[in-house]
C-alpha cells in the first residue's frame, strides 16, 4: 500500500466507484487530511509489538496508517456497506481485521482475547462518530481493558470536559470519570474542513493515557460514580442541597453537616470545585455511616 486513501482525490475516487452515500445518522465524517492522520497516529506511540483497535475506520483512511505503525489492527465498523469498500482497500494489509459489528454491542474481552493475544499492548486509535463518543469511551475505559492509550478524535468541547480541572464550567462528572481511569491530555484541535463531509461542529483529538492503578483509593467505585453524579445533580446547587435531595430527603442538616465535615468539605461549596480526592474521601465517609 501506498498510504494515501485519505488524500480528497482518492476519498472522493472511492465513494463514487461504490455509491457509498453518506449517513448523518452514524456520525459519518471522513478525514481528509495527511497532517491530522499523522499526529493521531504519532500520539498513540505504536510500534511492530502494538494492536491497535479502530472504531469506525469508514473507507479505511486511518486504518491504513495504523496498518502501516502496528503489528495488528482490528477494524470495528457498524455500517455493512462500507464492508466490501474496507475488504478491497485494506487487501494490502493481511495484519488488519475488518468486523462488522456495532462496537457498543461487542464483548470486548473476547475481541481482545480473539484478536490481539500476539501483541504485547494494545492503544484504541479512532476519529469517533460523535453521537455515541461518551458511551463508547465509558465503555472502554469502565471494562478495565489492557489498553495503553486511546487516542481519539471526539467534538472539542467534550475533549475540553474530559481535560478539564477543578473549579472551571467544563469540570463535571464526565471529567472525574474518565480522570479516574486515565490522564487526558489534548493533543490538537482540528478545524471542520478537513473532513467530507464537514462536521457541524469543531473537532479535537485527545490521548487518555489508561492508568495501571487509579489515581485515588475508594472502598466502592459504583458508589464513588453515584456520589459524583449527585453532587452535579444541579450545577448550581450547593453540594449540601444536592446531596440532601439524594440521600436525605427526609431529614433535617445535621447528620448531613456532621457527615461533611468529616470529610474536611464545606457545604456550601460546589461540585465543580471538588478534587478527585475530595469525592473519594467523601464517598468513604458516606459509605461508613451506611449511606
Ligand atoms: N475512521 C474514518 C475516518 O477517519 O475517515 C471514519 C470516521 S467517521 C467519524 C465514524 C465511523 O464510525 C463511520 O464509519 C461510522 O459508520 C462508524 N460507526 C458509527 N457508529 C458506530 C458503532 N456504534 N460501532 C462501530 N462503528 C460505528
Amino acid at each position: 500500500g501506498n498510504g494515501e486513501i485519505s488524500t480528497p482525490k482518492r476519498t472522493k475516487e472511492i465513494i463514487q466507484r461504490y455509491g457509498f452515500k453518506f449517513k448523518k445518522s452514524l456520525g459519518q465524517n471522513f478525514l481528509i487530511d495527511q497532517n491530522i492522520l499523522d499526529k493521531i497516529v504519532d500520539a498513540a506511540g505504536l510500534t511492530e509489538v502494538s494492536g491497535a483497535l479502530e472504531i469506525g475506520p469508514g473507507i479505511g483512511a486511518l486504518t491504513e496508517r495504523l496498518a502501516m505503525a502496528a503489528g495488528h489492527v482490528t477494524a470495528v465498523e457498524i455500517d455493512r456497506r462500507l464492508i466490501p469498500i474496507l475488504r478491497d482497500v485494506l487487501a494490502p494489509y493481511p495484519h488488519v481485521k475488518v468486523r462488522n459489528d456495532d462496537v457498543l454491542q461487542v464483548n470486548l474481552q473476547e475481541l481482545f482475547a480473539e484478536d490481539f493475544a500476539t501483541v504485547d499492548k494494545v492503544s484504541v486509535v479512532a476519529n469517533l462518530p460523535y453521537y455515541v463518543t461518551t458511551p463508547i469511551l465509558m465503555k472502554l475505559l469502565e471494562e478495565k481493558l489492557p489498553l495503553e492509550n486511546i487516542v481519539v478524535m471526539i467534538q472539542k468541547e467534550v475533549a475540553e470536559r474530559m481535560a478539564a480541572s477543578p473549579g472551571g464550567k467544563e469540570y463535571g462528572s464526565l471529567s472525574i470519570a474518565v480522570q479516574y481511569y486515565s490522564e487526558p491530555e489534548l493533543v490538537c484541535i482540528v478545524p471542520r474542513t478537513v473532513f467530507i463531509p464537514e462536521p457541524n461542529v469543531e473537532s479535537a483529538v485527545i490521548r487518555l493515557k489508561v492508568r495501571d492503578v487509579p489515581p485515588v483509593q475508594v472502598a466502592d467505585e459504583k458508589h464513588f460514580f453515584e456520589v459524583v453524579q449527585a453532587c452535579f445533580t444541579q450545577r448550581r446547587k450547593t453540594i449540601a442541597n444536592n446531596l440532601k435531595a439524594r440521600y436525605f430527603p427526609n431529614e433535617g442538616r445535621e447528620r448531613l453537616e456532621l457527615l461533611l465535615a468529616e470529610a474536611g468539605i464545606e457545604p456550601v461549596r460546589r461540585g465543580e470545585t471538588l478534587s478527585l480526592q475530595e469525592y473519594a474521601t467523601l464517598s468513604d465517609v458516606l459509605l461508613a455511616a451506611g449511606i
